[in-house]
């Protein structure tokens, strides 16, 4: 029911990552989720379909699909499991970075892996003391020969420790974003270790832990571009995960909003279904036309950022700020019409509410998100 008629071949890819969802990622969500397993072999299988590199070149193994095909995926895949989806967005945009700005040799060295998933990436920017400020970043990066030596501490980093590449952003010049580069740091270099895996309150199925270097010495071969642009490369890569999350937490809301339709169509109180119920009705109504309008400005925002518009990053932080805020009400309304069953783990509905919550955290919070929209209306 949205506005954009999708072409055929958009149909299809979005109902093979429906299928995928539906066969190999729902039935074991929660019991993922409860026991914090990292379904790897999973992901393999979606890289399989082509999912581990979506959006990047085709050369070396990605699928050469557009911002639009990779966001119809995610809200897909996350009707399954919105974690396990996040984790493989995650994923694809810290590849994604090493497809735009990696040399050929970085290319073809580390991509046909990375769209097997044989190997697993890592995003690595947010620090103990640099989060939404993620220019203030610390993490040092010093030049020594033919490599950079580096000391300092990643935090919340989501994969870490199963990860095979960590794509880390880190301070090789002066104070600022323009003192940032990114390197591209394999698992089992000596001086890189992991922190214990966080407990979170949902994303259970997808490790999170700090990335600790000590004098962890990395080929400056590994280094993405040149120095000094790394933060450019940070930002770049987050205007498509932005829209991946939101796409992320639209199909979470959505599994939510069918489940809640099946359940109240079923439970019964005061003689007649609780969907005849007209103050029901309404609160369906309206979460079914805010996932809409949250569905439709996300796949324009996508659109936007396949056309390279000027006002994309704006369009991709609006649509990641209304998609996880929409997502989250949306399901947590889906908990409240089950009644206290909503709030056993075993209808699935508190699991959604919990993994889509980050959601408004991560990847820039919602508040970062407005201020990214204020700058394109606030001149000074
Ligand atoms: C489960 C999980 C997985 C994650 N995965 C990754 C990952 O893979 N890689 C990675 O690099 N990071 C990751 N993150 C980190 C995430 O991106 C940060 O948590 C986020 O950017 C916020 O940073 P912070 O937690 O330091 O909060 P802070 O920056 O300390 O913010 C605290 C509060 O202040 C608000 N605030 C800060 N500055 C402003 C301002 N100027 N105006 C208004 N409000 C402001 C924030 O919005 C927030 O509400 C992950 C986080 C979580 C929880």
């Amino acid at each position: 029911m949205t506005l954009f008629a999708l072409p055929e071949d958009q149909i299809a890819v979005r109902d093979m990552a429906r299928d995928f969802a539906a066969e190999r990622i729902a039935p074991h969500a929660l019991d993922w989720d409860a026991r914090k397993h990292f379904p790897v072999d999973v992901l393999r299988e979606a890289a399989s379909l082509g999912m581990g590199g979506i959006t990047l070149r085709e050369e070396h193994g990605g699928s050469g699909l557009t911002r639009l095909d990779a966001a119809l995926i995610f809200e897909a895949l996350a009707t399954g499991c919105p974690t396990v989806s996040a984790y493989l967005s995650i994923h694809n945009m810290a590849a994604g970075m090493i497809d735009r700005f990696g040399s050929e040799d970085q290319r073809g060295r580390w991509l046909p892996g990375l769209c097997r998933m044989d190997l697993l990436a890592a995003y690595c920017l947010t620090e103990p003391g640099a989060g939404s400020d993620a220019a203030s970043l610390r993490t040092s990066a010093r030049r020594n020969g033919d490599a950079y030596v580096l000391n300092g501490t990643k935090q919340f980093i989501s994969g870490a420790g199963a990860a095979d590449l960590y794509v880390t952003m880190v301070r090789t010049g002066e104070p600022g974003p323009r003192g940032i580069s990114t390197l591209v740091v394999p698992a089992g270099t000596p001086g890189l270790s992991f922190g214990e895996n966080e407990r979170k309150m949902g994303w259970n199925a997808q490790p999170t832990r700090q990335v600790v270097f000590e004098e962890c010495r990395v080929p400056a071969a590994n280094r993405l571009g040149q120095e000094g642009i790394g933060f450019r490369i940070a930002m770049a890569g987050l205007d498509g995960g932005r829209l991946n999350i939101g796409a992320c937490s639209l199909g979470g809301a959505q599994s939510a909003l069918d489940r809640t339709l099946a359940y109240l169509a079923e439970r019964r109180a005061f003689g007649q279904r609780l969907d005849a119920f007209q103050a029901l009705q309404f609160r369906l109504a309206d979460m079914a036309t805010e996932l809409e309008a949250a569905r439709v400005m996300l796949y324009a925002a996508a659109a936007s950022l396949d056309r390279g518009d000027p006002d994309a990053t704006q369009r991709s932080a609006m649509a990641k700020r209304f998609a996880t805020d929409t997502g989250f009400r949306v399901a947590n309304e889906a908990l409240q019409l089950h009644g206290g069953y909503g709030y056993l783990s075993e209808y699935g509905i508190e699991k959604i509410v919990r993994d889509l919550r980050v959601h408004q955290i991560l990847e820039g919070t919602n508040e970062i998100m407005r201020l990214i929209v204020a700058r394109g209306l606030v001149r000074p």
